[in-house]
């Protein structure tokens, strides 16, 4: 029965559970045994709560013996990234400056998954405050890419995405500010989608960049990402950047396909990505033109330009959102003999080298003199990406390419070079300075290691991506 389990969708589990077929309670302790063997190796979460999911488990079943209608989640394990707030997990963001820090309310979109039926099976490892593209930059300790284990799962949500691909949770929610659910879902061989900039509540995330964060869901298949994405979206009052829209059907007419769409193969960004990667970006070019879809290749130089315009606007706004980490409010407190000294060593102890590189980046971004050289110039490059965007969606309904420029690549390689770092994310930036909607799916293999394509689409249009991604998923053989 185990491995029956384990070899359910998220659908197909929640139904069994809604029906009785198989309890919450068996659902869980099959996953937590599967925690038990692979965690030690992989390492993707930062808490696990055993006891809390078990008994979560069992008053569902309680619910539905008692003739409650059970939600769209039922039973279902989920990973949270540990950005999220949790009451009944410690929140840290991976920085040892929130260490132990438990919230007093819950984030939005984790009230969500639970009121669906969701259970939280535990916190995730991120890079510090999502600040990275590896998951090494994390306060605690580094996770690895259950492909490879000398590898990085990407980052900055590696834990979400390494919890789904070695089955220790079959849905994960990511954050995502410039990749960070995308990248690690290409380097595992998930699947990962960033919505629309305001179609999920903010609300609970630790913010790092206020206007390009978004949170989106992780999850073995295209379909189970769109189950988690009716359930997330939706208007939230508690953010005030959240959209008064609403949530069209994502699961329903998923199977639709690509015949008439118009889809662009970005030839800039495919030029920047390894051979493979290319190659593969290639075929799913093909397989959705075999799939009845228009593809045609269209250069958009300008989105290339977004990877510095986000390394100047995200620090900005990340030194601003970390200013309230002061050693007053929150978690580590270091000493000193005055209010000044206690601040200073607080966060200097408290954060890590690459938080601190950003806080000064930003902050030097910022200060007068520099901020028109810097700031508004992102600014105006960040406009520049947008209109870019714009022109081309009306002429295409979806773009195409790479997500990763390479596969995963090995722990330590990149740690000495944030520069080279940053480059993991010129292909998933441009849709986060414009605030559209994008998906990365396996789409290929290269010495075992996974290769994921990204699809883009304008303001709102999960619908066509997800249906777009379903048709892409189903054209790869898995080879
Ligand atoms: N890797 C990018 C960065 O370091 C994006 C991170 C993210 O999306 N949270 O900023």
């Amino acid at each position: 029965m185990n491995d029956g389990i384990l070899a359910l969708d998220a659908a197909s589990l929640a139904a069994a559970v809604r029906s009785g077929e198989v309890t919450a309670v068996e659902v869980v302790e099959t996953y937590l045994a599967q925690i038990s063997v692979q965690e030690p190796e992989v390492g993707a979460f930062l808490s696990i709560d055993a006891e809390a999911a078990i008994s979560a488990a069992a008053a569902l079943d309680r619910a539905r013996e008692s003739g409650e209608e059970l939600g769209p989640l039922a039973g279902v394990p989920v990973a949270l990234k540990d950005n999220l707030c949790t009451t009944g997990f410690p929140t840290t963001a991976a920085s040892r400056i929130l260490e132990g820090w438990i919230p007093p309310y819950n984030a939005t979109v984790v009230d969500r998954v639970l009121a669906a039926g969701g259970i939280a099976i535990g916190k995730t490892n991120l890079d510090e405050f999502a600040m990275g593209s590896s998951t090494e930059n994390s306060g605690y300790k580094i996770t690895r890419n259950p492909h490879d284990l000398d590898r990085v799962p990407g980052g900055s949500s590696g834990g979400s995405a390494a919890a789904v691909v070695s089955r220790m949770a079959l849905l994960a929610l990511g954050s995502d500010t410039g990749g960070s659910i995308r990248q690690p879902a290409s380097l595992t061989g998930i699947v990962g989608l960033k919505p629309t900039y305001g179609r999920v509540s903010r609300y609970g995330l630790l913010a790092f960049a206020s206007s390009l964060d978004q949170i989106g869901p992780m999850a073995a298949t295209v379909k189970d990402a769109a189950l988690m994405a009716e359930v997330i979206f939706g208007h939230d009052p508690m953010d005030a950047t959240s959209l008064a829209v609403p949530v069209p059907a994502l699961v329903d007419g998923i199977e639709g396909g690509v015949r008439s769409l118009r889809i662009g193969l970005v030839s800039n960004l495919l030029e920047v990505a390894a051979p493979a990667v290319a190659a593969a970006v290639e075929r799913a070019a093909a397989a959705l033109a075999g799939e009845g879809a228009t593809v045609e290749t269209v250069a958009i130089p300008e989105l290339s330009l977004g990877l510095p315009a986000y390394y100047v606007v995200a620090p900005a706004e990340a030194s601003s959102n970390l200013a309230r980490y002061d050693g007053v409010r929150y978690g580590f407190r270091g000493e000193g003999a005055t209010a000044e000294e206690m601040m200073v060593s607080s966060r200097s102890e408290g954060f890590g080298a690459e938080v601190k590189r950003r806080i000064m980046l930003g902050t030097y971004a910022l200060s007068a003199g520099y901020y028109d050289a810097f700031y508004l110039r992102a600014q105006r490059v960040r406009s520049l990406v947008r209109s870019a965007f714009q022109e081309a969606y009306s002429r295409f309904d979806l773009l195409l390419s790479p997500t990763s420029p390479t596969t995963a690549f090995k722990i330590g390689e990149r740690s000495d070079d944030p520069v080279e770092m940053y480059r993991s994310d010129v292909c998933t930036i441009p849709s986060n300075l414009s605030g559209d909607p994008a998906i990365s799916v396996p789409f290929g293999k290269e010495g075992g290691l996974p290769i994921g394509v990204q699809l883009m689409g304008p303001a709102l249009a999960e619908e066509r991506l997800l249906r777009a991604a379903y048709a892409l998923e189903a054209g790869w053989s898995g080879e």
